[in-house]
């Protein structure tokens, strides 16, 4: 008789991999945070040992963020090498503060040099073309050039502490719900500051477990405590849910494949802005000039009206994406997987308004109210979802005549621009040979490829 065979289980494919993981997310952890909690000073100078720890610590965590942003990988197991008076265990905590700062500055740097690379590449590409066609170089198109960027520099006194450092100790006194003891510079000698809710704050926190991590910050004098919490939040979307595209933009905050637009960065927030820049243009000119002259005071460049305007934004960005929750109820969200630094090149045309209109928060936003509300969301890649034609997939700058309108050189598809992306997107969720593709470059060969299938099928003459 033969011996029994025992095999090795086949190795799960990708795909199925991917099913499994897509099956079992039945919910999502979402960490809150309980902000504006404000450190009561019970006497005056009690928190003096506060500030005067926290200036030790900005210092250091200031030395591992420049060490892991120019020499050393971010690590938040970093062997400490830097002298200091603070403990071990503060030491280890700006060393981890230091690797998160460090981590994202990098992650960011590095998109914005990427996309600055293709930026380059397909600059190059146009300039080629205009050479042997008869198509000449945009004049407006400049040569893309790269500025590198400044280290982070800290300068808001921030600690993002842990339990080695700073607990909250539920308060046996009525008059105080928390305690919060900090380790401080004096070696056994923790300060105890009370810490008292507002009845808002203990409603959010009602029935969560606090996570142990705390952050502590001064603004205007005052220190503020912010907690957190995790929890749970079952996913609702049905699994044959439909699938709807969103596309960010200035003109429309968001534009859906179901036809609908929301919110806009035109008109008022856009009247605010410019009133806002030239205030600011006058303050410039007011300070030069009472420099010259030799003022010791000069009036400030932060803008007030800046920061409200940009708060501004966020709000109108939240209400456009609650609205738009709101009338897709049952929807399965596709949206662009988005950065900063590929916003910055979505509105070359309108640089100025980038820093006002926040553009950035809109994809955080759509993936915060969707986590919260249990909402299916996925970010696909959006490398000419704007340029794509949803039916022929020719890509082409001349597919836009205009901001506002798409038309297809080829197959004379027209549509409104932003609405003909947010097709594309919805179409790319599950596309999984355009995910697959690792550049810009890679994904408007896949769509050449694509075009030219469509138009073998329509019996054009493959080019
Ligand atoms: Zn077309």
């Amino acid at each position: 008789m033969d011996p029994p065979v025992s095999r090795k289980p086949e190795k799960a494919t990708e795909a199925e991999k991917k099913q499994r993981q897509r099956k079992k997310k039945t919910k999502q952890t979402l960490t809150c945070a309980v902000t504006h909690i404000r450190l009561i000073e019970a006497n005056a100078g009690k928190l003096e040992a506060l500030d005067q720890l926290v200036v030790e610590y900005l210092a250091l965590t200031q030395q591992y963020v420049t060490l892991f942003c120019t020499e050393v990988e971010p690590s938040r197991y970093a062997e400490p090498v830097v002298e200091t008076a603070l403990s071990d265990r503060w030491h280890r905590v700006a060393i981890q503060q230091a690797a998160g700062i460090a981590k994202s500055w990098r992650t960011n740097r590095q998109a914005a040099y990427d996309a600055y690379v293709e930026d380059l590449a397909e600059y190059a590409e146009v300039k080629a073309s205009a050479l042997t066609e008869v198509t000449p170089l945009a004049t407006s198109r400049k040569e893309p050039k790269w500025h590198e960027w400044n280290l982070p520099e800290l300068r808001v006194p921030c600690i993002q502490a842990n339990a080695n450092v700073v607990v909250l100790e539920p308060s046996e006194d009525s008059t105080f719900d928390y305690w919060l003891r900090i380790s401080t510079l004096d070696k056994g000698h923790p300060l105890r500051v009370p810490v008292r809710l507002a009845s808002y704050q203990k409603q959010t926190l009602e029935g969560h477990t606090l996570n142990t991590s705390t952050t502590l910050h001064k603004r205007n004098g005052v220190w503020w405590l912010t907690l957190s919490f995790d929890t749970d939040v079952p996913i609702e979307t049905e699994p044959s849910a439909p699938t709807v595209g969103v596309d960010v933009g200035i003109a429309n905050f968001l534009t859906t494949s179901t036809g609908k637009h929301y919110g806009s960065f035109h008109g008022t927030l856009r009247e605010r802005q410019k009133r806002d820049r030239e205030k600011r243009r006058r303050k410039a000119k007011l300070r030069a000039c009472l420099k010259k002259k030799g003022a010791e005071k000069l009036p400030s460049t932060s803008s007030a009206t800046g920061q409200r305007l940009a708060r501004h934004v966020r709000q109108s960005i939240n209400q456009a994406v609650n609205q738009m929750l709101a009338e897709h109820p049952d929807a399965r969200l596709i949206y662009e997987d988005l950065s900063v630094a590929s916003m910055r090149f979505k509105a070359r045309a309108m640089n100025a308004y980038l820093y006002a209109s926040n553009l950035a928060h809109i994809p955080k936003q759509i993936d915060w109210a969707t986590a919260k509300r249990g909402r299916a969301a996925h970010t696909v890649k959006a490398a000419y979802s704007s340029q794509e034609c949803v039916r022929c997939h020719y890509v082409d700058r001349a597919n836009r005549p205009d901001q506002k309108t798409f038309a297809c050189v080829v197959c004379g598809y027209r549509d409104h621009a932003d609405h003909n992306a947010s097709d594309n997107l919805a179409r790319r969720f599950g596309d999984q040979e355009l995910a697959a593709c690792r550049n810009k470059g890679e994904i408007k060969a896949l769509l050449r490829k694509r075009h030219e299938q469509w138009k073998q099928q329509h019996g054009l003459p493959v080019v």
